[in-house]
């Protein structure tokens, strides 16, 4: 579902042109699980965010769903992420003054689809805040911020959901707690899932991890935990 090709990234900081990422090439197959870990400023971030579309690489090619990402503007990227992605963030990245359930409805009514409210509280449901629909962010537990943020990743059915140290700030508990729910909606939704972490036993429970290194594939091998 996911094929990346010698895949590179600079950023011009400063007058200085800086090479974050180098002949990245690896793919995933739809409905598996993998992780990518490494060290702090190895890329990982910057690699999940071009392989959603969120950015646009230097160099190399993605594949996302048998469409390529390549030379592809802003909103043609946007609309490919709309199609197949959802994305959770370490942060949450709630909308501050709305409630959890216009959280899930507004991209789905930015989608113009009709009568989605059902479905919005049929997700929240899923993700066990039914009774917390009309809560705002600041109402509401890390724990909880982060199961609305999963309801809005599923809302448009994703072939792919990213995840970005999705438990990185959240105590021991609640984070497995996240980390059940996220696998179960996969498993359920037949959904691929790609996701960072510091964390290598959460790792090597998506059963593969690719290790980065220096912007680049260091390992990248199937994993028992
Ligand atoms: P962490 O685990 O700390 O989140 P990471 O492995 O996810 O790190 P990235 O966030 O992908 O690493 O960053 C890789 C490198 O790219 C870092 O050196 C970072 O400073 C640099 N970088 C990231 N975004 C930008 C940007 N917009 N402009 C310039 N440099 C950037």
């Amino acid at each position: 579902i996911l094929s990346v090709y010698n895949l590179g990234k600079n950023y011009v900081s400063a007058g200085r042109n800086l090479t974050v990422l180098h002949d990245v090439t690896f793919s995933v197959e739809e409905r598996s699980m993998v992780s990518i870990v490494g060290p702090s400023g190895s890329g990982k971030t910057t690699l999940l965010g071009l392989c959603a579309g969120l950015d646009r690489a230097s160099k190399g090619s993605i594949e996302l769903n048998g469409v390529s990402l390549n030379g592809l503007n802003e909103d043609a990227r946007a609309r490919i992420r709309n199609q197949y992605t959802g994305f959770i963030f370490q942060n949450f990245q709630l909308l501050p003054t709305l409630t959890a359930l216009e959280n899930v409805l507004v991209p789905l009514e930015l989608r113009g689809l009709k009568n989605v409210r059902p479905k919005a509280l049929d997700l929240l449901d899923k993700v066990g805040l039914a009774d917390r629909s009309h809560h705002y962010p600041v109402q509401l537990s890390g724990g909880e911020q982060q199961r609305v943020a999963i309801a809005r990743a599923f809302s448009n059915d994703p072939r792919i959901l990213f995840a970005d140290e999705p438990t990185g700030n959240l105590d021991t508990t609640t984070s497995e707690r996240i980390i059940r729910l996220i696998f179960d909606l996969n498993r359920e939704m037949g959904t691929t899932l790609i996701m960072v972490t510091h964390d290598m036993e959460l790792a090597a429970r998506t059963g593969r991890v690719i290790r980065m290194r220096g912007g680049s594939i260091y390992s990248d091998e199937p994993m028992v935990s």
